[in-house]
């Protein structure tokens, strides 16, 4: 049965569609006048599911997410005639929604918008709060829009082509949550393995919706990102900074910063409970350790959007469930890596 809830954000409202398939997609965007995009992994699995539609294809990975694909996107759009009552349609993990976003927000000053997630990362994550980024060479999400999707639906048959690297991906994210605002969840998790959510839908449903509605509650108490949605930044300034330039996974690179953010944790608020963060992301596949240059990442650090004059408003633990937002020198942060 299709659970739908409704966000209101700030500036627009978000339709969750939970439990859905690509069938309801069709009244939700009218074929007619609705284009899809999506990578090309997607379109290998679902050409045929997508077939009502015009669809719009982009390379699959992150190296895709970038000013060249905007630019291609754009003028398919113009080739097919979308006009500004067209709507445009991220079927994909998050970097499809994250430049079908961003496409939909500057293609003739903004058209409609929605998403069908279709990495665990996306659900949770990337297609959760408005937020379209594009990198700029190895700077992560270095421009970007906020602007919420008129409706996110949710269709789990979509992941049964998800490979394995993926889910343990998108659970970084999960973890990230649990972490920063949910010990409950943390417990359950810790009580759990991947696979159990892999096999069993409905847990696997129950877990997707916490998730996703826990973003879409923070980022409407904090739209502007002045408080409590910093938090979602928990393992990113650093993960960001050895992402692009060691080539490592989303949620592997998250997963190292979310250690590393326990550790100063462990120094700066007394948070005591760093190495059950670290057994977690181990239990769920995660990388817990790299072996970057901590000057290199030091450097990218510098550039990392949640720089504040001289400062980096970094995401630590007082508890477990319980993250809060400190700032730390550049000096400081050079030691800790350092160490
Ligand atoms: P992704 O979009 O690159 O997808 C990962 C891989 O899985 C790709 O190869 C893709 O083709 C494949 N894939 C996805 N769904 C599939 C399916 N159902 N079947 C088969 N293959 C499938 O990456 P991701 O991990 O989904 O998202 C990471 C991106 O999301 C990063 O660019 C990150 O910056 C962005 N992100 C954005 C936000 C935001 O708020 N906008 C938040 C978090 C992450």
């Amino acid at each position: 049965m299709i659970l739908t809830h409704t966000i209101d954000f700030s500036s627009a409202a978000t339709s969750f569609c939970f439990h859905a398939s690509l069938e309801k997609l069709k009244e939700l965007a009218p074929p007619q006048n609705s284009f899809i995009l999506t990578d090309e992994n997607l379109m290998l699995h679902y050409q045929q599911a997508f077939k009502p539609w015009k669809v719009i294809v982009v390379p699959a990975g992150e190296a895709a997410k970038n000013l060249d694909t905007l630019d291609d996107v754009i003028r398919q759009l113009i080739a097919l005639d979308a006009g500004r009552d067209a709507t445009l349609v991220g079927v994909g993990g998050g970097v499809v929604t994250d430049v079908a976003g961003f496409a939909a927000g500057v293609y003739k000053r903004g058209i409609r918008c929605g998403f069908v997630p279709s990495s665990i990362l996306a659900m949770v994550d990337a297609a959760v709060g408005g937020k379209n980024g594009l990198d700029i060479g190895e700077y992560k999400n270095m421009i970007g829009l906020v602007r919420q999707p008129d409706f996110i639906l949710y269709d789990y048959s979509l992941l049964d082509t998800l490979p394995e690297e993926e889910w343990v991906n998108g659970f970084a994210e999960i973890i990230k949550h649990a972490c920063i605002g949910d010990e409950a969840m943390f417990r359950q998790l810790q009580q759990h393995q991947l696979q159990d959510f892999r096999t069993d839908r409905d847990l696997l449903d129950a877990l997707i919706r916490k998730n996703a509605l826990f973003k879409a509650g923070v980022v409407q108490r904090d739209e502007q990102e002045k408080g409590e949605r910093k938090l979602l930044n928990f393992g990113h300034t650093l993960g960001h900074a050895i992402e692009n330039a060691y080539g490592l996974p989303h949620g592997h690179a998250v997963s190292v910063g979310m250690v590393f953010a326990a550790k100063v944790s462990a120094a700066v608020t007394g948070f005591g409970q760093a190495q059950e963060v670290r057994a977690l992301l181990e239990q769920y596949g995660l990388s817990v350790h790299w072996d970057f240059d901590p000057l290199k990442a030091w450097q990218l650090m510098q550039a990392d959007k949640k720089r504040q004059g001289d400062q980096i408003s970094y995401i630590l633990l007082n508890a477990i469930g319980e993250g809060c937002v400190h700032a730390l020198a550049p000096a400081a942060l050079k030691e800790f890596l350092a160490s």
